[in-house]
């Protein structure tokens, strides 16, 4: 089980569509401004704090590449370019929120931000600067959902907090099925059901190999990033052996 104390540094994964309010395109700025807030009390704590975001509210790969004049090489570049376009929209909420914030992005954009370069991302952890990981991995085919968990290994984070809409994982759709069960916790096998999927299969096994808790949980409730991190578990779903 977690070791609650021991929490220092958590990387936290927001898809892109978190951002867009009800629309479920663009960016809302009181949505910003949310988030803003919720990560500052993890700072404000001494949590050192590493943030994903995807590119949905704008464009992902296989939509793009769907009427066939867009190839899905080029769809994903597009898909991570958006992922850039939220973690500079992200960037300006969390400085006027006070925060130290700085945007590492994995394909060399310099003129709006830093390269991903690990070391470096760990340093400003260390000072309290808050790391936002842009452009996913860099490479086609994969997820911010992949990036999120890469990451995480990476910098050594101790959980990775998946903030979504809903309150965490179902055994089957809570909107199609009543006797939808709540699951508080569950395994990196379970996880990968196709009823289930937490996160891609790619995503799941990297964080199973390297043994790396996925928390699931709802960010619209108020505290709940800086109330798990502290321990307490009981209204999110958490992914472990
Ligand atoms: N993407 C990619 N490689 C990566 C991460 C993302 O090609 O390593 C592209 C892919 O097209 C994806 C899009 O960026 O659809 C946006 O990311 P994602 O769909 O994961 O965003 P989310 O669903 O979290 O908003």
């Amino acid at each position: 089980m977690l070791d609650n104390d021991k929490i220092k540094r958590v990387l936290v994964k927001f898809s892109g569509e978190a951002l867009a309010g009800e629309n479920g395109f663009g960016i809302e700025n009181d949505i910003l401004k949310y988030i803003a807030n919720q990560i500052k009390e993890l700072v404000i704590n001494d949590i050192q704090v590493g943030i994903v975001i995807g590119g949905g509210n704008i464009i992902r790969g296989v939509s793009a590449a769907k009427g066939g004049l867009i190839k899905r090489t080029s769809g994903d570049h597009m898909g991570m370019l958006a992922t850039v376009i939220n973690a500079i929209a992200m960037q300006e909420a969390l400085e006027s929120s006070g925060l130290d914030v700085r945007v590492q992005s994995a394909i060399q954009m310099e003129a709006f931000c830093e390269t991903y370069i690990m070391r470096r991302a760990q340093r400003h952890l260390e000072k309290g600067r808050v790391v936002i990981f842009a452009a996913g991995t860099g490479n086609p085919y994969f997820t911010t959902d992949t990036t999120a968990i890469l990451r995480a290994v990476e910098i050594e984070a101790k959980l990775i907090i998946k903030a979504t809409k809903v309150d965490g994982v179902y055994d089957k759709d809570p909107h199609k099925f009543e006797d939808a069960k709540f699951l508080n916790t569950l395994s990196y096998e379970e996880a990968m059901k196709d009823n289930i999927k937490v996160m891609d299969d790619t995503a799941i096994a990297l964080a199973k190999d390297n043994k790396l808790p996925i928390v699931v949980c709802n960010m619209f409730h108020d505290g709940n990033l800086l109330r798990i991190i502290q321990g307490d578990m009981s209204k999110c779903s958490i992914v472990t052996n």
